[in-house]
């Protein structure tokens, strides 16, 4: 059996098909036929090989993988089949992939952390990921029933959901005081606001400098929306809130950090889960004086990543708009990803 993948051969180079024999599964290994795979603003930081960190600095992500490679992590598709270790895995089974896979021995992994792991095999990352036909999963472990939700859905809730999730959950005790705080209505914002208002039972503020993100944000039910590129935004926001205990902020810029701290209630907490880049100063006294909080999380846990599901599933929690294009198209979609031309997600169909 064949697998044919879009595979990144070289670094700031457009992905090419290769086409090579399908694994085989030993022990544990599970082999999944791709039915979706979502594309996501992070490939195309694994494309160029660097984050940017502001100041012109960048983070050399290049090592730790090799070419070529199989970008994409957020995967759902059908058991093909297993190793003769592989529990409950049974062919012709929809699942989708927790992608966020950790060693198993360091610490963070013995506390169900994973997706921080220091030696992760996270897929499409560090291992061959899901811009392909089949990809192999290590353990039945990481499968996810998703039904009745669509493949493309399930697919998209391990990255961009799951993000939002997790940060939500690191805002619980403070979400419980005053409306939330969200900005940067992306995919991932859009998803962090259905999120928010399923589980809080509030509707959030939200913040974002494009005028149609902000209008989308009050369709889907915000509870209002602020330009932080407006100089009246700050002070607007904090009359109407007397300041944020608990805010996300997912664009991760310089500005928009800022903008978090500026409306911050004593006590507040802002969680950063954007990589746009920049570089982020405040007094030091601002910490005790403020009594504030800031935190960084990336994606999240794999018990995080089913009780995601769960809840999507029992609150009927609607998708966000999602385009299907054929996987050869995986390019022109991180391109037009990069020019600013997609709206919500695209997923690509194996
Ligand atoms: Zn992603
Ligand atoms: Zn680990």
């Amino acid at each position: 059996m064949l697998m044919h993948r879009q595979s990144l051969n070289a670094y700031a180079a457009p992905l090419c098909e290769t086409v090579v024999d399908c694994p085989q599964p030993t022990g544990t290994q599970v082999l999944l036929r791709i039915a979706r795979c979502g594309v996501c603003h992070s490939d195309l930081h694994m494309q160029d090989g660097y984050f940017l960190l502001g100041d012109g600095k960048q983070l050399d992500v290049r090592a730790g993988r090799t070419l070529p490679f199989t970008l994409g992590h957020e995967i759902a598709g059908i058991i093909e089949c297993a190793g003769p270790d592989a529990k409950d895995a049974t062919p012709g089974r929809a699942v989708a992939i927790y992608p966020w896979i950790g060693c198993g021995q360091c610490a963070a992994c013995k506390a169900g952390d994973e997706n921080i792991c220091s030696a992760p095999r996270h897929l499409g990352i560090t291992v061959d990921g899901g811009f392909a036909s089949h990809v192999l999963i290590p353990h039945p472990r990481y499968l996810i029933d998703y039904a009745p939700l669509p493949a493309s859905y399930a697919g998209a809730l391990m990255c961009s959901g799951l993000t939002a999730y997790a940060a939500l959950q690191r805002l619980s005790d403070r979400a419980a005081r005053a409306r939330l705080l969200l900005i940067g209505l992306g995919g991932v914002g859009l998803m962090g606001l259905a999120l928010a208002r399923a589980i809080y039972g509030t509707a959030p503020y939200v913040a974002d400098i494009d005028a149609k993100k902000r209008a989308a944000a009050l369709a889907a039910g915000a509870a209002a929306a602020f330009d932080p590129a407006d100089p009246g935004a700050r002070k607007e926001l904090l009359k109407v809130s007397s300041g944020i205990y608990a805010a996300c902020d997912f664009v991760g810029s310089d500005k928009s950090l800022n903008f978090a701290t500026s409306v911050l209630a004593k006590g507040g907490k802002v969680v950063v889960t954007g990589l746009l880049g920049g570089a982020y100063t405040t007094p030091v006294a601002m910490f005790p004086l403020k009594a504030m909080t800031i935190e960084g999380t990336t994606t999240g846990t794999l018990a995080q990543a089913r009780a995601l599901i769960d809840l999507v599933r029992a609150k009927n929690i609607a998708a966000p708009p999602i385009a299907e294009r054929p996987l050869d198209q995986a390019q022109a979609t991180l391109d037009d990803l990069r020019a600013g031309r997609i709206v919500g997600r695209v997923v690509l169909t194996a």
